[in-house]
């Protein structure tokens, strides 16, 4: 089992889904399921329980995944419950694609339906986004086997991604 942590923008969709296809693996989003499972966007979700109910849903899916032959793509804030740390060390590789902000803010306004991403805070994008990865990059970190330089051609991860394993 594989698990691909970072922030949003940082490709944990498209890289797991790639991924997935390259070792025949089956692939799963904890953003999608949770969308599955509520019937409701995730800002939906947010906006009339919280992001307590959002966590505690993660956390209820992450565990109910258990099979050994695919990749997870989670949600950025999947790394804030300890347990969810946990969990994923504990069950398989886990995969950090790390970029900076800047690149991030980039990836994300170019995506025209900011749909399923809720601001945090109400701030600029590239300043949410810094303020969020003070916070979580030392989770990231410790959370992760592997670190991937998520800037590099989606190509190229995937053949580093492939070495490891
Ligand atoms: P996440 O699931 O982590 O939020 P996505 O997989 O949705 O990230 O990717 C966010 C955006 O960045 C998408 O438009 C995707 O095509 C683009 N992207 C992902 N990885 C790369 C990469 N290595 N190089 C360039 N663009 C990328
Ligand atoms: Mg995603």
């Amino acid at each position: 089992m594989f698990y691909i942590i970072g922030p949003r923008g940082s490709g944990k969709t498209t890289i797991g889904k790639l991924f997935a296809e390259s070792k025949g693996y089956q692939f799963v989003d904890t953003d999608k399921l949770i969308l599955e499972k509520a019937g409701k966007s995730i800002a939906e979700i947010v906006e009339q329980h919280g992001w307590d109910y959002f966590r505690q849903l993660e956390s209820e899916i992450l565990k109910s995944i258990a099979q050994d032959d695919v990749i997870i793509s989670t949600g950025g804030g999947i790394i804030l419950a300890d347990e969810n740390q946990k969990v994923m060390r504990d069950n398989g590789t886990v995969i950090y694609l790390n970029a900076k902000p800047e690149i991030l803010a980039k990836r994300l306004a170019a995506e025209p339906q900011a749909d399923q991403r809720p601001s945090l805070t109400g701030k600029s994008l590239v300043e949410e986004i810094a303020e969020v990865m003070q916070q979580r990059e030392p989770i990231y970190r410790a959370t992760a086997h592997y670190i991937i330089d998520a800037t590099q051609p989606i190509d190229e991860i995937i053949a580093q991604l492939n070495d490891l394993s």
